[in-house]
């Protein structure tokens, strides 16, 4: 099997898990085989196919756990998530949107995969990255240091989606999408000179990283984002 399929089985194999599936094996293989009819079928790429599955698998994990609220306390994961994210070196645009989501996202560009390793043990994060050969790892693949695959072939806007589900993340409050830093509200007129004059005409809410200082506000791309994500 390619090594996309290997990283999709991995995937199934955890929300099987959470599911709590007696069955592991029947169940990923039936997902794999679900994957290749639905490519045949529909006349989509395996990848898509296998993107398809895991969506739909996801849906599933989540109306799971709104019918078995925390029974056990074992997937109590909702928003729950604390630790930082280390972003490989191709996910620099969603570390950017996971701070503007409210979450800590670390991305060093051009970082191999051993200094990721490294770094994300040492800074105690979550890896993600689009790296099918890296999530063979055993490190990884036995879950010992927590990591999710991104399919490389997804947008921007669909690795954060997926990231959202995969790990029941909510919004919270921005972080600097620069540098991750804190932001506080700031007053318009205390920055006017700082602000585009058609920006200033219709928005009224702007905010200041503590850290580097950067002005940021809602504008209509930030709008587009949360408004899609909230559909997911
Ligand atoms: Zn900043």
């Amino acid at each position: 099997m390619n090594r996309i399929g290997k990283a999709y089985e991995t995937k199934f194999r955890t929300v099987l898990g959470q599911l709590r599936a007696r069955k592991m094996d029947q169940g990923v293989n039936w997902l794999m085989t679900r994957a290749r009819y639905l490519s045949q079928r529909e006349g989509i790429t395996p990848a898509h196919a296998l993107a398809e599955v895991h969506g739909r698998l996801l849906e599933t994990k989540r109306s799971f756990l709104r019918d078995h609220p925390r029974e056990n306390g074992d997937n109590a994961t909702h928003g729950s998530v604390t630790k930082a994210f280390l972003c490989d070196a191709g996910l620099g645009g969603l570390a950017r949107w996971l701070r503007a989501s409210g979450y800590e996202a670390i991305w060093i560009p051009d970082i191999d995969d051993d200094d990721l390793l490294r770094e994300g043990v040492r800074l105690d994060a979550i890896i993600l990255t689009t790296d099918s050969m890296l999530m063979e790892r055993r490190v990884l693949r036995d879950g010992i240091i927590p990591a999710v695959w991104v399919p490389p072939t997804l947008t921007m806007l669909e690795q954060l989606a997926l990231i959202f589900q995969e790990l029941d993340l909510e919004m919270r409050d921005s972080r600097c999408m620069s540098c991750g830093g804190e932001m506080i509200e700031i007053d318009k007129e205390a920055v006017r000179d700082r602000i585009p004059p058609r920006t200033l005409k219709w928005l009224n809410e702007f905010f200041e990283c503590r850290q580097c200082g950067k002005l940021f506000w809602h504008g209509t791309h930030w709008q587009r984002i949360t408004s899609r994500l909230k559909a997911v």
